[in-house]
């Protein structure tokens, strides 16, 4: 990640759980870090962007306002789709924006049934050529395990912890 944000504890990254190779998903994408401003957590999510490929899930956690759409906003400009079509999926639970060489599902769980998220059929987008981002991903149960997984969190006013977790470690 970039120079300008502060590592964390190197602790948290010991407790990865490893998991099986998939994609393009490398070491050099993992890592604890801080943000600063919004911008800053759409920049890390432009950086991880750009190192996806097609058949990528990205599954996000956190609470509201942890930044999560603004992360995913940093994603589509990453694969070079527009940013600002990028926002909180309300009537439509699956946005779609092309990006150069792969598609950006963005996928919103909240509010959702776990009956209605059963319905979605996210097994048979996660096993397309697109690249997949979920928002509120803890409240799909069917989940893959083979996922890059970023979790956010509030860390006092404008600042946010990420933790980008790569299946590869
Ligand atoms: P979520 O999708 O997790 O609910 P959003 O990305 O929609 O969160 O909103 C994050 C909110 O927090 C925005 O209002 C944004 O301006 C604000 N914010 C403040 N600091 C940050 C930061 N470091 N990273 C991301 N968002 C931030
Ligand atoms: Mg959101």
């Amino acid at each position: 990640m970039a120079d300008d944000l502060e590592p964390r504890s190197p602790k948290r990254s010991a407790e990865r759980q490893p998991g099986p190779p998939r994609g393009s998903a490398e070491p050099g994408e993992s890592g604890v870090f801080q943000t600063g401003s919004e911008a800053d957590t759409e920049a890390a999510g432009e950086r991880l962007g750009r190192l996806l490929a097609p058949g990528d899930v990205v599954m996000l956690f956190g609470d509201l306002g942890a930044g999560k759409t603004a992360f995913v906003r940093g994603m589509a400009r990453g694969i070079g789709a527009d940013p600002e079509d990028v926002s909180s999926p309300t009537f439509t639970i699956v946005q779609e924006y092309t990006g150069r060489s792969a598609t950006l599902y963005h996928v919103d769980l909240y509010r959702l049934e776990p009956a209605e998220i059963d319905d979605l059929g996210l097994e048979d987008l996660v096993s397309t050529d697109g690249i997949v981002a979920i928002e509120w991903a803890d409240r799909w149960k069917g989940r893959p395990d083979d996922v890059i997984e970023v979790w956010l969190e509030h860390a006092g006013e404008d600042r946010r912890t990420i933790d980008v977790r790569s299946p590869v470690t």
